[in-house]
């Protein structure tokens, strides 16, 4: 080897293919910065001959941006250090070409005598890294910064807190029965929709930054210098008036609202991610108490919301280990005193804190939509109990059964009834579902879900009658059994004239209509008799009998006792 580096006609011939062979562009400078010299045809890097080069100061070439820096890489090459660096220099057609350069000087007897640099076009690069910059920070549909960008600006902006005097807030912002929208008018004009209410934002939140899409339906805006809380309800106030005007879809005029949930900052010890749950645990709340409003944050909310989540996982569990249980409360004929039917109420046997009533957890289990899989749980065993009764020799008595208006929304619910009428063997005359009167709003779907059941000769009752959606239409025209009249206006029958007006008027309407009337939460004699001098035909409440485990009701089944009745 050694032999052959001495050659210097092998030398020669390294150097030339080194040189001109290399896959990176080499040019030489001079002291001055002039070109002497550049290993191939410039002009497919920098649109500019070898000839126009010539002599030329590099300088020229350079972005403004990289003039300094390129100077002094220049000044420390040639005090003879080698040097690396990013720069940019501009076409001769104008536009930028990222470079990577590397210099080392150019030696001459020990002389420095000029520069050699290496060039590696890096444009390509940068604009592939600008890409992922902005696909990793940027929403593509609507341009604006993603939950990434925001929440690392809204970081920094935290850590410089200390150098401004107003509070910041965070608005988290859902657009109001957007599901709806994509689901009626098609995805398209969701998305179009979407970019309409960025647009509108964006003049709210002006500053680039400030606004961002944080997914789906959901934006992001932070407004600085939030003096008091009249300044941020001003401001809000001003924010909800965005979409009083209607948008203009492919010729639907669409109003669209918004929720919105605020977090504003305390001090020191705001993070950023804290913030933004706050503001979404604020915009959840809204969402709840109907929409279409703004709510601030506050530690209440926190609580109610983290009990709630645990309740939903404390139920789905309590599925799984069986804890749910039925009780049984009896419903008496007032004319004979007899027990005509009961109704099974569902209770939770809960490890730790005793038997836990429906009310305290059935709203939870129909926000969830675990009432699906309980409210099936509660159908099949109170049929199987029923049947069971009936099978140890009873009397048949229907056994009423309440559905909730989440479980009338699913679908198949009368194909999973039928299932369970013919795997229990109870025949259907002795199953009485009690619906409310929600229900009813949507008329169509209540008719047919109606005659379905009816065809299927299941019994139906309006439960609560009288404290609901006040529609006397249906009554008429659905297959309806029985009213059960709310316990609220049977408590004060007694002292409250317009109340007893109310229940009398119910039962002479309900017989008008040929429909059974049962008074429900029944509690003093004089209750049972102002109802039986009304002609109502059953009751049901503590006077009869309070809800009981299913042993005890087997028990009063069989002594076949009747309401204490002193006529
Ligand atoms: P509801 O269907 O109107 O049931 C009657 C409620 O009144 C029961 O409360 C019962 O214990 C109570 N009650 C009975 N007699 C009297 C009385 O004389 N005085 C008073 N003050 N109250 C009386 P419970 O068991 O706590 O159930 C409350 C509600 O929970 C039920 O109201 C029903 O809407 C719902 N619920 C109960 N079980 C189920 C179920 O399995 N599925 C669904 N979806 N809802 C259920
Ligand atoms: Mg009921
Ligand atoms: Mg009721």
């Amino acid at each position: 080897m050694n032999g052959c580096s001495d050659n210097p006609a092998y030398q020669n011939v390294l150097l030339h293919s080194l040189y001109y062979d290399n896959p990176l562009a080499i040019a030489v400078i001079d002291r001055f910065g002039r070109f002497l010299d550049i290993n191939r045809d410039p002009y497919d890097m920098f649109g500019y001959s070898r000839e126009e080069l010539a002599g030329q100061p590099f300088s020229d070439l350079l972005d403004e941006l990289s003039y300094d820096m390129t100077m002094q890489v220049f000044e420390r090459t040639l005090a003879g250090e080698k040097c690396s660096q990013e720069i940019r220099v501009l076409h001769k057609d104008g536009h930028p070409l990222d470079l990577n350069i590397d210099t080392v000087p150019l030696m001459r007897r020990k002389k420095t005598i000029g520069i050699v640099v290496f060039f590696q076009d890096i444009s390509e690069r940068k604009r592939t890294m600008e890409k992922i910059r902005f696909m990793a920070y940027f929403d593509d549909m609507t341009g604006l910064p993603n939950r990434r960008y925001f929440t690392e600006r809204l970081e920094d902006k935290l850590a410089g807190a200390d150098k401004w005097d107003g509070q910041l807030a965070v608005c988290y912002l859902g657009v109001d029965q957007f599901k709806l929208v994509n689901a009626s008018y098609g995805k398209d004009i969701g998305d179009m929709l979407l970019m309409m209410i960025a647009e509108r934002l964006t003049g709210f939140f002006p500053e680039t930054g400030n606004l961002a899409r944080m997914e789906g339906d959901e934006f992001a805006g932070l407004l600085e210098d939030v003096r008091d809380q009249e300044d941020l309800s001003g401001r809000m106030d001003e924010l909800m008036r965005l979409f009083e005007k209607p948008f203009e879809l492919a010729g639907v005029h669409l109003h669209i609202s918004v929720s919105v949930g605020i977090s504003i900052t305390q001090g020191a010890g705001d993070d950023a991610i804290g913030l933004l749950k706050k503001a979404d645990t604020a915009l959840h709340r809204v969402k709840e108490n109907g929409k279409n409003d703004y709510l601030l944050f506050s530690s209440d909310i926190a609580h109610t919301a983290l009990h709630k989540l645990t309740l939903q996982h404390e139920i789905k569990k309590a599925l799984q280990n069986q804890e749910f249980l039925l009780y049984y409360q009896p419903q008496y004929d007032l004319a004979s005193g007899r027990i005509v039917g009961v109704e099974a109420l569902v209770r939770w046997k809960h490890p730790e804190r005793g038997l836990v009533p429906p009310g305290e957890f059935i709203p939870a289990a129909e926000e969830s939509g675990l009432i699906v899989p309980l409210g099936e749980w509660v159908l099949q065993e109170a049929c199987r109990q029923n049947k069971s009764w009936q099978d140890a020799g009873m009397t048949p008595i229907p056994v009423s059964v309440n559905l909730s208006f989440r479980q009338f929304a699913q679908r198949n619910l009368i194909g999973k009834i039928a299932d369970i009428l013919q795997k229990t063997k109870l025949d259907p005359r002795y199953l009485e579902l009690e619906i409310t009167e929600s229900i009813t709003m949507d008329v169509e779907r209540a008719s047919r879900f109606l005659q379905e059941l009816a065809d299927l000769g299941v019994g139906i009752s309006i439960d609560d009658f009288g404290t609901g959606y006040s529609s006397f239409h249906y009554l008429r025209n659905f297959p309806i059994g029985s009213l059960k009249i709310d316990r609220s206006f049977v408590r004060d029958i007694q002292q409250d004239p317009s109340d007893a007006a109310i229940v009398s008027a119910i039962i002479a309407m309900a017989h008008n209509l040929q429909l059974q009337v049962i008074a429900e939460g029944v509690e003093t004699e004089e209750q049972v008799k102002f109802l039986r001098h009304h002609r109502c035909d059953e009751m049901q409440g503590y006077f009869g009998s309070p809800p009981l485990p299913r042993e005890r009701m087997k028990e009063l089944l069989l002594s076949e006792s009747v309401l204490p009745m002193n006529h």
